[in-house]
């Protein structure tokens, strides 16, 4: 523990840390070799949920993406694919109202002869088995579920649209689910649900929901929504919380993943993992869909991308520089999360800085040594 603070991976471990992060990293160029090709597609903005702190809740519509969006989509991973595996996350809104376009674009990728497979990104309302069972026929191998605590704390804050709970029927999913595909299941976690946390895994646990991966996120404030985050953790305290989450998950019996260590890295660092919302718009990530402010270009139809300058991959991957230099983190964080740095009104290109988070969650390595 010593060594990794002070920035020395022992060999011993090496299998571990590679295991952060499945691209190779350059650190001469900055750059990744990545194998998949992994773009997002967002099939509508509309979901049957009405959550309080949904990030899309201003831009909510009933649209479902275009035609011709859907045609560029696959255009785009034609040409871009170049010999590799290609993994497309479906995002929404809730996707799953959109279940036709998710068959009719699988179909078509399928039939061009590439190595694709897909995630849904899901309130878990509509995965009802057959559909569950339709979706891993067309090459389903990831679903993420929220779940925010106990049925009490859970149906007050992921609700259908008029107010009726989500818990016994998303239990009921994820208990069929959890043998079909790989579940990861996000709790997202202020401090009013933080001392629930042990109770959901114990009900998860006694209806023998455990083989799903957790996958738990502090609630953050954001400026494009300021109702209800007055349940913040305060961001001294991030580390200690995750790490006390992880602890209590642990002891539940579900395991502390590779991912848990993954926190910097994502989709807004990598220019051709491009995120793609129902009318073309292309962002720098999932985070930051719906807001027009932070539209980095289009995707025509025919599978062309026309960027406007803003928000690139490159910037993304280059904040830390003359910044983080000496972090013994610099890889697994690469100066941090944009959309946070935006919220902490630092700008695209600031610095979010996590060290005391990563300080506290790197003592979980315990767990794999
Ligand atoms: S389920 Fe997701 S998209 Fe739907 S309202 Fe809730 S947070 Fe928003
Ligand atoms: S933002 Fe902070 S934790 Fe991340 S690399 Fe820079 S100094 Fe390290």
């Amino acid at each position: 523990m010593k060594a990794l603070s002070g920035g020395e991976i022992p060999d011993s471990l090496s299998d571990v840390i590679d295991g952060f992060v499945d691209q190779e990293f350059d650190p001469e160029y900055m750059i990744f070799n990545k194998k998949y090709l992994e773009p997002t597609i967002l099939l509508t903005y509309n979901c049957n949920f009405d959550c309080p702190y949904c990030f899309q809740k201003d831009y909510r519509r009933k649209d479902v993406v275009q035609d011709k969006v859907i045609r560029g989509f696959i255009n785009y991973i034609k040409r871009n694919s170049k010999g590799r595996k290609v993994r497309v996350s479906y995002f929404g809104g809730e996707p799953l109202l959109q279940l036709k376009k998710i068959e009719d674009i699988s179909k078509e990728i399928d039939s061009s002869g590439l190595d694709y497979s897909f995630s849904v990104i899901t309130n878990g309302s509509l995965l009802s088995p057959s559909v569950l069972d339709k979706l891993v026929s067309l090459g389903l191998t990831h679903v993420q579920i929220t779940l925010d605590g106990p049925r009490e704390v859970h149906d007050k804050r992921r609700f259908f649209v008029g107010g009726k709970g989500s818990f016994d029927l998303i239990l009921d999913h994820l208990a069929y689910a959890q043998d079909k595909t790989n579940v990861v299941l996000r709790i997202n976690v202020d401090y009013r649900n933080v001392d629930e946390i042990r109770e959901l895994l114990s009900t998860l646990k006694e209806r023998g929901i455990i083989r799903v991966r957790i996958d738990p996120h502090l609630v953050h404030e954001n400026i494009f929504r300021n109702e209800y985050w007055d349940n913040l953790i305060a961001k001294e305290n991030e580390g200690d919380i995750l790490a006390k989450v992880w602890e209590i998950a642990r002891e539940e019996g579900f395991q502390v993943p590779h991912e848990a260590f993954r926190l910097g890295i994502c989709v807004a660092h990598v220019e051709d993992d491009i995120v793609v919302d129902p009318y073309g718009n292309v962002y720098p990530c999932w985070a930051f869909t719906g807001n027009p402010l932070y539209v980095k270009g289009t995707l025509n139809e025919d599978g062309t991308v026309k960027l406007n300058g803003k928000f690139s991959s490159k910037v993304a991957r280059e904040v830390w520089k003359g910044k983080c230099d000496n972090c013994p983190f610099l890889p697994m964080c690469m100066g941090g999360c944009r959309f946070f740095s935006v919220l902490n009104r630092k700008g695209f290109d600031g610095v979010d800085c996590q060290k005391r988070s990563y300080e506290e969650i790197v003592k979980l390595i315990r767990y794999f040594v």
